[in-house]
Order: structure tokens, then sequence, then C-alpha cells
């Protein structure tokens, strides 16, 4: 029999319901879940916040997808205003707007969890079973030659040209169109998002969806949690509406995202059992440049990363530990006209000048890979959440390299020049200016960054003094409470995480129904 996904509007009065598994969070995390779970016959209510889009409701305009598909039309930033928090908020979670990337993990870093933060069962042998099922569902394929749009073939020529180590990039895509709006959610279905893939089979397996439900309030009784209440969301208002859904379940699986799973557990007032609950918070922040080349790039058609530069992913020190370069993938960057003319710094002719010449504007972006960096955290102050985020020395550092790699790649691949999104809109001629690249202030609000792929809050580990979850998934103290999504990671991933998450998500189902 099949299920159901229900929006605000079918909900007229308040709710009690009965299932197997209450899930909270439909992106990478909990659909992936939630169809694994319902493969083996279990059966599955999830929870989802943000609104339904159906693929026929987009309308690939910028500014009105991202007021549905881009939680706080990605506005929200860190407490210092320094660093964009970007993520989902919508059923199918921040993959309706993601670039489709999907890196398997690195084997060194699933052997750095596990030798370094004691994880077990999510070695690459426990993950490769996952990928290879997710390769056929979501048609993962390395970007072939008609993918790369001009702003990919010139970050691969000035790859060629530096000697830097470069890949296609592993593609979760079925027919697609090269439209670009991938960031906008794909009206042609074609990007393999959770809402096209796994969501869909959940309910063809008979699962239940609730779009604008917010999870609130974890009924507990001891070590066991009985229930779990939700507030049904007036959608066109944003506001909260009147009625209440309360589900019982045998287990109940947190995978609100990388910004959302600890917001919960800790607005359900559980610090003072976990505390390490909210810390370690990665996000593999992302500074970019823009470049003007003589021809026209059009950075915002066909897909965003079809060749990426590896060459810098793994950090390099010297013997006595100082910090010299690397630790973050390159790539080419996608932005479509409205968020170039907010990220395209300065004012007046100049940047009216920039946007004249648009179709000619390509760039780069990076993310600097939260592992030997000092790690963030998210505390509540009352209602209101607090994303702290402080880079550190040798974060500062993987910044200001990242930025003189990517105004060398551009001015080899025939840059005329690259512009840095900072507050002085410093701009190089030549690369020979690349010092300047150190004196740009890395205070907060001096430099755009971005940060889309958080990690970390609910760590995984044996102990429940540096954890929150143990390898089974289970929220250390509780019996039938679980997190699974990117929250759980100890670091960050050092590539794109949704292919982590899923395959994490596979080992959680195991778990899971093999407890109920
Ligand atoms: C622009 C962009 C491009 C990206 N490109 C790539 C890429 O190419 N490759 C890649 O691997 N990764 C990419 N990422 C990152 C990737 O999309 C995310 O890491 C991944 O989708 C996160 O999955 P998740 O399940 O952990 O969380 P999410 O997708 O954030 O899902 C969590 C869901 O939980 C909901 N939620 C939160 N709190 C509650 C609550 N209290 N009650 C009910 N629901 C709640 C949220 O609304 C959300 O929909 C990109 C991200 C962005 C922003």
């Amino acid at each position: 029999m099949s299920g159901k996904i229900y929006e605000w509007k079918d909900i007229t009065e308040n709710r009690k319901i009965k299932t197997r598994v209450c899930i909270i969070g439909t992106g990478c995390g909990g659909a992936t879940l939630a169809s694994e779970l319902t493969k083996l016959g279990v059966d599955v209510v999830m929870l989802e916040q943000g609104g339904y889009y159906p693929t026929y409701t987009f309308d690939n305009h910028e500014l009105n997808m991202a007021g549905k598909v881009s939680a706080e039309r990605n506005l929200q930033t860190t407490a210092d205003g320094a660093i964009n928090l970007v993520y989902g908020n919508n059923v199918g979670g921040a993959s309706v707007h993601y670039w489709a990337d999907s890196y398997r993990t690195p084997a060194d870093r699933l052997e750095m969890w596990q030798s370094e933060y004691g994880i077990e069962h999510h070695t690459e042998k426990d993950l490769i079973p996952a990928w290879d099922e997710l390769d056929k569902r979501l048609n993962v394929h390395p970007a072939t030659d008609e993918y790369l749009n001009p702003m990919n073939r010139l970050v691969e020529k000035g790859a060629k040209r530096l000697g830097w180590s470069g890949h296609r990039v592993p593609q979760a895509r079925k027919h697609c169109q090269k439209s670009g709006h991938c960031m906008q959610g794909c009206a042609f279905a074609a990007k393999q998002s959770q809402l096209v893939t796994h969501i869909d089979d959940v309910v063809k397996r008979g699962g239940t969806i609730y779009s604008d439900a917010r999870a609130e309030r974890l009924k507990m009784d001891g070590g066991k949690v009985r229930s779990l209440l939700a507030r049904v969301i007036d959608r066109p208002s944003g506001k909260d509406g009147p009625y209440t859904i309360e589900i019982e379940a045998d287990a109940f699986v947190v995978a609100a995202g990388g910004f959302g799973s600890s917001t919960f557990l800790l607005k359900n007032d559980l610090k003072k059992k976990l505390p390490v609950l909210g810390e370690f918070l990665g996000m593999n922040p992302s500074p970019f440049v823009h470049a003007l080349y003589a021809q026209d790039v059009i950075q915002w058609r066909n897909i965003p990363a079809g060749f990426g530069v590896d060459h810098f992913r793994k950090p390099v020190y010297d013997a006595k530990g100082n910090y010299v370069e690397g630790g973050y993938l390159l790539m080419p960057n996608q932005l479509h006209p409205g968020t170039l003319a907010a990220m395209i710094p300065g004012m007046g002719k100049e940047h009216q000048q920039w946007m004249s010449a648009l179709p000619r504007v390509g760039g780069t972006i990076g993310w600097i890979d939260d592992v030997r960096t000092e790690l963030g955290r998210i505390e509540m102050d009352g209602d209101v959440r607090k994303v702290h985020y402080s880079f550190g020395r040798v974060g500062a550092m993987m910044i200001r390299d990242l930025l003189k790699k990517q105004v060398l790649i551009n001015f080899a691949a025939g840059a005329e020049k690259v512009l840095i999104p900072d507050n002085r809109a410093t701009l190089l001629t030549s690369p020979d200016q690349i010092d300047v690249i150190d004196g740009i202030s890395l205070r907060p609000g001096t430099l755009l960054m971005a940060a889309p792929h958080p990690s970390g809050g609910c760590r995984m580990g044996a102990d429940a003094k540096t954890s929150v979850v143990n390898s089974e998934h289970r929220v250390h103290g509780f019996d039938n409470l679980y997190v699974a999504d990117s929250s759980v990671f100890p670091t960050g991933v050092s590539v794109d995480p949704s292919y982590t998450i899923m395959a994490f998500s596979y080992v959680a189902a195991r778990s899971i129904s093999g407890a109920l």
C-alpha cells in the first residue's frame, strides 16, 4: 500500500499517530534511513519542518526558489556574522539544492575516525555495499565532457598548467538538461535529490511524511522516549498553526541536519546528560573568488562542478608541525545573477562594471576541511540558536592559502582580473600581486564565505563524556533515541559529505531495525 506526504492544509485537527520508527528530517540522512527501513518492512513516519515542493512547482526563478528550498533564504550566519550558513528546509532537505557531487568517503578519513575516535562498523568495507547500491539508485557517474561548462574547462586547463591533480566529479544525475538551476531545485527531476529518489521510494513502500511539521518536544520516561510532539506550521504565513501531531513510536531518530540535530536535542534539555552536545561543529568554510575572462563563461549554465582539484585535499605540515599548504578541495563556482549581484563586492560604478560584464565573470570556490582546525559549537540562548565558529590560527592560514590557490588557477586559466569578495573589494590584475592576500582581514564581516557542509554537534564515539551517539547511532543513555545525519561525524569528511551521510544511514538502519 502506498504512503502519503501530508501538508499543513491536510491537518485540520490535532493528531495522534503510532508507528515503529519516527524520523525527524527528510534530507540525505533521514530519507536514506527511511528508505532502508521501509525496505526491511519497518513502518516509518517522517517529520519535516519545511514545505513540500514537488518538482512540477519548480519555476527556475532564483529568488522564488531561494524562499522555498533554502532555509532563511541563505541569509543565516554564524553568531559573529562571519560565515553564511546554507542548508535545506523542505522535503528532501539540502539535497534539493545541492550540486550532486557524490564522493565516497576517502579511506584515510574513515581510518582516522576508527583509530582516533573509536568508531566501529563504519569502515570502508562496511560502507562499500551501500555506495554500490546508491551508485545505481542515484545514477552516480563521473561528469563527462559534455557536462563541463566553460568555467569547468578553465579550471581543468588551469590545473593542468599548474601541474595540480584533479578529477571528474562523480555526479548523481540522470538525463541532465544542463539548465544550471541545480541550486534552485531541478525542474527536470534530473538531479537525483532525495525528493525524487529515496522520498519517492519511502512513499511507494507505504511510509508517511508530514511536511510543515516541526518536531518540538520528546516525552521521556527515564532512558526511553515515549512520544514526540510536533507543531504544524501554517505555510502561507510561516507562523505556528493551531494543530499538533503526537507520534508514539518504538524508536525515534533525529536526522535534522548538521545545524538542526544538536539544536533539537539542546532544545530538549539534553546538554546536562550529554556534555558535548552541540560541540565539535564543522562547516567546511568556503572562501571564493570572482574572475573576469576575455570570453563568455556564463557560469550559471550546465552543472556546477564537473571537474575538481584534489591536489590540496590533505594539508601539508613541515617537520616541526607548522602548516605549509592545503587542506581543501578547489572547484569551479556556480552562482546565478541575483546571487552574484549580492556576492560581487563594491558599490556604484565598480559594481556596475562587473555586473555589466556578468557573462564573462567566472570564479572558483573551495571547502576547507574541518579536521585539525578549531571546530565550532551550537548553543541555545533561550529559544535562539547561536552558531559559533572560529577557524583559529591554522584555519585562517588555510583560508589565505586557498584564496591564493584560487587566484593562481584563475590567472593560469587566462583570467584578466581576479576579485576577492572582501570589504575592500581587493582586485588583482596579475598573479605577481598574490601577496595582497596576506593583508586581507579575516575579522567577522570582512570576507564573504559560505558554509554548505555542516558536520558534528552529535559526535559519534564510545564515551558519553566526549561524544553523543555510539557506533550504533544510539544516543548515550537512551534505549530508543538515535541520530542519523552529518552531525554524528567526528570531523569534516574532507570531500562533499552527502554520500558519507547516506552510507552512514545504511548502517544506522541495520542498527535500529536490529534493536526493534
Ligand atoms: C548549495 C549547496 C550545495 C551542496 N552541494 C553538495 C554536493 O554537491 N555534494 C554533497 O555531497 N553535498 C553538497 N551539499 C551538502 C549536502 O547537501 C548536505 O550535507 C546534505 O544534504 C545534508 O543532509 P542531512 O540529511 O544531514 O541534512 P539536511 O539536508 O539539512 O536535512 C535535514 C532536514 O531536517 C529538517 N529539520 C530540521 N529541524 C527539524 C525539526 N525540528 N523538525 C522537523 N524537521 C526538521 C530540515 O528542514 C531539513 O530539511 C551542498 C549544500 C548546499 C547548501
